[in-house]
């Protein structure tokens, strides 16, 4: 990574994050590695509004297993940006605060996993995002993304396409694994399983 360019390359990788897996991690770091990122902000979601049911842990310790998960890794950071304004997070609100936050020589890459670069067309606003950022969709198991074969109105239809890790791992597997009592094993870092198991969240 360059430290000597004036314009900064900053992924945002945004997601409800309940909790952030190792899958996330991996893929943030193939981004992060193939197009010479010099940050990635993982951005934790407030009420993420297509999804069916609200987010499992409250925003504070989503984001607090996002800060104790990427401590210690070079160039990663947890970002409260959609926590802090009010209501519910639509990614170009979080594209412009960031814009506002970051300034004009930042390049902004949104990085999405595939089933949510194929969910974009019913993002609000989701027209306007790929003025906003590059999208950056990232391979997922199981998750059939043709990009070519988008609309030509889809905002993922220009999206930068990379396979990344192809890890098998959702949130929701870590979930149920944890609730039912179940070794997670390495599916979450250290810090992460020892900060939910002393909170109690899944149990
Ligand atoms: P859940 O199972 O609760 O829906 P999730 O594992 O999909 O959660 P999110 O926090 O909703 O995690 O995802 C944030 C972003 O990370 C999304 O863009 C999603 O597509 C992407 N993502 C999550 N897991 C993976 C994975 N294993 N491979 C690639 N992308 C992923």
């Amino acid at each position: 990574m360059s430290t000597s360019r004036i314009t900064k390359r900053v992924g945002v990788f945004g997601g409800t994050f309940d909790p952030i897996h190792n899958g996330h991690l991996a893929v943030a770091l193939a981004v992060r590695d193939e197009l010479d990122l010099d940050q990635v902000l993982f951005v934790v979601t407030s009420d993420q509004w297509l999804r069916d049911k609200p987010p499992v842990a409250s925003a504070s310790d989503r984001l607090r297993m996002v800060e104790l998960a990427v401590s210690g890794v070079p160039s990663f950071s947890a970002s409260d940006i959609d926590i802090r304004r009010e209501g519910s997070t639509y990614t170009v609100d979080t594209l412009n605060d960031l814009r506002a936050e970051l300034g004009e020589l930042a390049t902004l890459f949104l990085i999405v996993g595939s089933d949510s670069a194929l969910s974009m067309d019913r993002w609000k606003d989701g027209d306007r995002i790929p003025a906003l950022a590059t999208i950056v969709a990232v391979g997922r198991p199981g998750q059939n993304l043709q990009i070519h074969a988008l609309d030509a109105s889809h905002p993922a239809i220009g999206a930068k396409y990379i396979q990344g890790p192809m890890i098998d791992i959702s949130a929701t597997r870590v979930r149920g694994l944890l609730s039912d009592n179940r070794v997670v094993g390495d599916l979450i870092s250290a810090p992460v399983a020892e900060f939910i198991e002393k909170q109690g969240i899944y149990g």
